[in-house]
């Protein structure tokens, strides 16, 4: 072989690593608060963004202890989403300040609030302040948890992502057509396998499953805390146990992040039994995904009201 030719190869090798390294550089680098914005993330982005959750799925979205990895991740972010109506207010604004990238602060283009475009539940006619207590004083949000959210979420991704980077637009929006298709068809088999149980009367412990409950059509009668962030006390306890009793309650939804003891002896004292419910992706290993944080919830669900009939 020729100098010239060997010269060449070298020349077309270093080309292609180069391109390589620009076309990692290229993605966009998605930081989401929680696991489940970066499922429905990943959805969207594919190949064209990377994407990381600060908090865990088996953590309280509310009151996550901040560390200083998720300011390396903040550091480095395009784009930050958060589910907002104040879920993230306990932990993410200093992180968000201290990051000191200009991108993601709150107003700018990389900041993604997406409460904005989802259907809210429980939003106060009064004047609700956290000095209350009350840790949803704008309205609930766990709103991710109907399915018809996940989709507008999903939308929401779609067109930022397109904003930012205008050349993936019909990638994007591809993605977008598939989830939302395959999104219809899981909504049908969750649907069919909670008809039985349409009506049926619960406790939850947090008021973490508002939308949740609407759309799969069960009923929410009293929560475990007295309070959305208030630790259970002894006479609303009582007046849970009651509330069973009278209504003839048989199931205590806990979010796997509170303690048990509460919810164990409310459950005695009702004859009823407790479930432990994901309202995240990551809340247990094999819940990877959107689509099995339901698939895991309704299958728990349709199994203990079968055993309880
Ligand atoms: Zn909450």
């Amino acid at each position: 072989m020729n100098m010239f030719l060997i010269r060449r190869r070298l020349v077309v090798t270093t080309l292609l690593a180069a391109a390589g390294i620009c076309q990692a550089a290229g993605k966009l680098n998605v930081v989401t608060s929680t696991e489940d914005l970066a499922s429905i993330a990943a959805e969207i982005g594919g190949d064209r963004i990377t994407v990381e959750a600060i908090a865990k799925g088996y953590q309280d979205p509310h009151f996550v202890e901040p560390k200083p990895s998720f300011l390396l991740k903040l550091q480095k972010a395009d784009l930050l989403a958060v589910v907002g109506l104040q879920l993230e207010i306990g932990w993410l604004p200093p992180l968000i300040t201290q990051s000191r990238n200009s991108k993601i602060q709150e107003g700018n283009a990389g900041y993604l609030d997406l409460s904005q475009f989802c259907q809210v539940l429980e939003i106060p006619t009064t004047q609700v302040t956290r000095a209350m207590g009350d840790v949803h004083p704008l309205g609930n949000p766990h709103y991710w948890l109907n399915p018809e959210n996940g989709r507008r979420i999903a939308k929401a991704f779609e067109n930022k992502f397109s904003e930012i980077r205008p050349a993936d637009k019909a990638y994007f929006a591809e993605r977008d057509a598939d989830f939302g298709k395959r999104l219809t068809e899981a909504q049908k088999r969750w649907d069919a396998q909670m008809a039985p149980y349409r009506g049926r009367k619960v406790i939850t412990y947090h008021r973490s499953w508002p939308n949740f409950c609407e759309r799969f059509g069960l009923v929410v009668v009293d929560y475990v805390e007295p309070k959305p962030g208030i630790p259970p006390t002894p006479v609303h306890t009582l007046e849970v146990i009651n509330a069973m009793k009278r209504e003839n309650i048989k199931l205590i939804l806990v979010e796997p992040y509170f303690d048990l003891r509460t919810p164990n002896s409310i459950a005695q004292g009702a004859g009823g039994t407790v479930a432990v419910l994901l309202p995240s992706v990551g809340g247990v290993k094999e819940v990877t995904d959107y689509f099995k944080v339901f698939d895991y919830d309704i299958n728990l669900l349709t199994s203990t009201f079968a055993k309880a009939q």
